[in-house]
């Protein structure tokens, strides 16, 4: 650890940014998080994660973390079962948490936590100065040949050692490496929320099941998740133009006007499938898909580097997207702290993850295009089953 004292700026508090941040610092180094939201509550954070055991627990462990992980984390929330528009099984591993009984998982593999549960593990395992909320990113300009001049939109500016892009989708940091922008990947989403569902809609609650249930038909699907808060939060996706979530005229911020609009799209789905939008008791938020190319990479340059979405935006269609930006983030820390050399540690750093990120954004599109096809259910049912059964 050769380098300690030199600037390390963060930019973006996502899941890649903390982990980093959290490895780095347990290592003794004092990376500094640029985040340009006011709070760490000026945005609900979202759905649950499945966390791997190659990639978002292997972060945790590499971060000092996965005990803690395991005490809060919910083992029953990884099972599910896919289906047809009709209700029809085609796999099903839907378990309480004693996953050890069911043969072929492991009761370890992919445990559940909410985000914003996650988001608190991490931020509370650093120390309180470390994240510089306010601080929304506007450009970098190069002061030499390994120093960048950060530029803030509250005036504020800092000269780093490294800039590391942990700041997501639409990256401003990633155009000084790369060419590539976030395209739309032809497929839209309307998420709903159902609230207190045991409570409200028993039946729903018991038909859900712990964990999730994807029915998949015609080219679309209804993919729902039980969130550790009590809700199911469900996404109604489907091939689109880019501009159909504006023109369809849905009027999303009122949801007992927008229902009926949104079963006409599965009037002939089964009625157990189609409570998940009568339902929803919550709000209702429309998502492009978007996603950079696979594979994405970069000639390495001196001072900064890439991490999470802003080095390789997928599709949610594998659950990838947290876990990965949590290994870049743990890798990355370890190359710096294991490497003498900064350029050095930033380029292996590169070179290792354009290898596994670029096999599971593959993996992703691939199976994008499964979730949409022609009997997508019976083949994504065929594909679980084949890894329950390996
Ligand atoms: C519908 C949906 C479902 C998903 N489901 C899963 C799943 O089940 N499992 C999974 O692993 N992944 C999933 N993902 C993907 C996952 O959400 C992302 O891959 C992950 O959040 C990326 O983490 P990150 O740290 O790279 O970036 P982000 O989480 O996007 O964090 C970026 C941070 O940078 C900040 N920021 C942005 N711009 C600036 C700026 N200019 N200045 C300062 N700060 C800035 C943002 O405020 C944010 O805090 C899903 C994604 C979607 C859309």
């Amino acid at each position: 650890m050769n380098h300690p004292l030199k600037r390390i700026a963060v930019i973006g508090a996502g899941p890649g940014g903390l982990t980093l941040a959290r490895v780095l610092q347990t290592a003794g180094y004092n990376p500094v998080v640029y985040e340009g939201e006011a709070s760490p509550n000026e945005r609900q954070q979202g759905g649950t994660l499945d966390l791997e055991t190659d990639s978002g627990q292997k972060a945790l462990q590499i971060a000092g973390l996965l005990e803690s992980f395991y005490q809060i984390c919910r083992f029953e929330g990884q099972s599910g079962k896919i289906v047809d528009k009709s209700g029809k099984v085609y796999h099903d591993d839907t378990h309480d948490d004693t996953a050890d009984e069911v043969p072929g998982i492991d009761h370890y593999s992919r445990p559940e936590i909410d985000r914003t549960v996650l988001r608190e593990l991490l931020l509370d395992s650093l120390r309180p100065d470390t994240i510089q909320w306010g601080y929304k990113f506007m450009q970098a300009i190069p002061v030499s040949d390994h120093q960048y001049e950060l530029h803030f939109e509250n005036g504020k500016t800092d000269v780093v050692d490294l800039v590391v892009a942990a700041d997501g989708a639409f990256s401003r940091i990633r155009p000084l490496v790369s060419e590539a922008t976030a395209e739309y990947s032809g497929i839209s989403m309307i998420e709903l929320n159902i609230m207190d569902v045991a409570n409200q809609f028993p039946e729903l609650a018991a038909f859900n099941g712990p964990g999730s249930v994807i029915a998949l038909a015609d080219h679309k699907g209804i993919i729902a998740q039980l969130n550790g808060d009590g809700r199911i939060r469900v996404y109604l996706g489907f091939r689109a133009e880019r501009d159909f979530l504006d023109i369809v005229d849905i009027p999303y911020d009122e949801p007992e006007k927008a229902k009926p609009q949104l079963l006409a799209m599965f009037a002939d789905w089964a009625d157990e499938l189609q409570k998940y939008i009568t339902s929803a008791n919550g709000a209702i938020t429309p998502r492009r898909i978007y996603m950079l190319p696979v594979p994405h990479t970069w000639e390495s340059r001196a001072g900064v580097t890439l991490i999470g979405d802003a080095a390789h935006l997928m599709s949610p269609f594998a659950g990838a997207g947290a876990n990965l930006a949590m290994l870049d983030g743990a890798e990355l820390a370890l190359s710096i702290i294991n490497n003498d050399d900064l350029d050095t540690a930033v380029r292996q750093y590169e070179l290792k993850m354009f290898e596994y990120a670029g096999a599971i954004a593959a993996e992703t599109k691939t199976n994008m295009e499964l979730f949409f096809s022609d009997n997508a259910a019976a083949k994504l049912g065929e594909l679980m089953n084949s890894y329950v059964n390996q």
